[in-house]
């Protein structure tokens, strides 16, 4: 029987684990199939604190992971899915298929992943170009005084595009309704920003360049007209799905399928979440840590008094 599983293998999770091993907990991480998360995805991180020239996102992951295993021994990371999760008996099950494993606490820390547009070049330029994270990859010198756009209308594509008129020279706010879904605050901050061209009824159909992207193919769903617009880099504000398929209906969710937390605890005691399944606010490398943290350290409290 375990004291606590780790479901993840983002900096929520490894934190957690961190945190955990060094209190004696010993725990199991179920690190999925593809370890590393969505940081392994982007290129240089240059806002997690404490590497001054920023640091290569899969490095930054490997060195966390390098961290736990200083902790922990091999066996205790597994890298297979968990298929599902059984939080109505006690101690708690976790399925991987047919195996059980039992646990008295479960720390969930499976992220969220973010939803791309599926057109052509869309592959292609992935992180050549195309990214669905502006505060991690809008720094790069391929976006600087470049032109640039944004795909979206909710509050993350607008604080996108907002983000990015520090770097680039223009912004096309590419938005397929005639209008914003983002708060009215974020519609006035973009409304206000000179860089910023709001594209309404405007759908991206093609991602086009040669080794990077250098232009985009939209449609007006209106009246159907195609045209290309020059841009350097194309950011995915379409939203995020939280990793929640292997959860069980006792874990209470809110209306995007995010795990509601108070202070990471769910609402089944011994159950805790962190990272970026719980949060779809602040989605930082660095506050998924920091959420790990928090985690850990109320899972321990948790398990000193069952
Ligand atoms: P939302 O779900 O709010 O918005 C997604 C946007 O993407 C919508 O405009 C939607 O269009 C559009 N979209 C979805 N699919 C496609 C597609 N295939 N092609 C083109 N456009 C598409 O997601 P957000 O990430 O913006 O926000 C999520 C939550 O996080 C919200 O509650 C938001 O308020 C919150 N948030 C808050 C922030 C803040 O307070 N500063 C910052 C960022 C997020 P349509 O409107 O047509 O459906």
């Amino acid at each position: 029987m375990n004291s606590i599983i780790i479901i993840g293998s983002g900096p929520a999770a490894y934190t957690a684990a961190i945190y955990a091993a060094r209190a004696n907990y010993n725990p199991l991480i179920f690190e999925g199939e593809i370890i590393g998360g969505q940081l392994t995805t982007t290129t240089i991180v240059e806002n997690y604190p404490g590497f001054e020239d920023g640091i290569d996102g899969k490095l930054l992951m490997d060195n966390l992971r390098k961290q736990v295993l200083k902790l922990l021994d091999n066996s205790r990371l597994i890298q297979e899915n968990v298929t599902r999760i059984n939080t109505s008996i006690f101690p708690f099950e976790v399925f991987v298929n047919e195996d059980i494993y039992k646990t008295c606490s479960i720390i969930i820390a499976t992220g969220a992943t973010a939803k791309k547009l599926d057109i052509p070049g869309g592959e292609t330029y992935w992180n050549k170009g195309i990214s669905a994270c502006a505060v991690c990859d809008g720094f790069l010198p391929i976006f600087r005084n470049k032109p640039l756009a944004v795909v979206g209308g909710g509050d993350s594509a607008c604080e996108e595009a907002l983000h990015l008129s520090k770097f680039a020279s223009k912004i096309y706010l590419c938005v397929r309704k005639n209008c914003l879904r983002a708060s009215k605050i974020m519609q006035q901050r973009v409304l206000k920003n000179e860089k910023i061209e709001i594209l309404f009824n405007t759908e991206i159909i093609e991602a086009l360049g040669d080794k990077k992207l250098q232009s985009i193919q939209i449609i007006n769903n209106l009246n159907n007209f195609k045209e290309y617009l020059n841009v350097n880099g194309l950011f995915y504000a379409i939203g995020h799905s939280p990793n929640i398929d292997f959860l069980d209906s006792n874990i209470l969710c809110d209306a995007n399928g995010y795990i509601l937390t108070t202070n990471t605890k769910t609402n089944i005691p011994g159950i805790f979440a962190c990272g970026d399944v719980q949060d779809n606010i602040y989605r930082q490398a660095i506050t998924a840590a920091a959420s790990g943290c928090m985690a850990a350290l109320e899972c321990e409290k948790y398990l000193e008094n069952i």
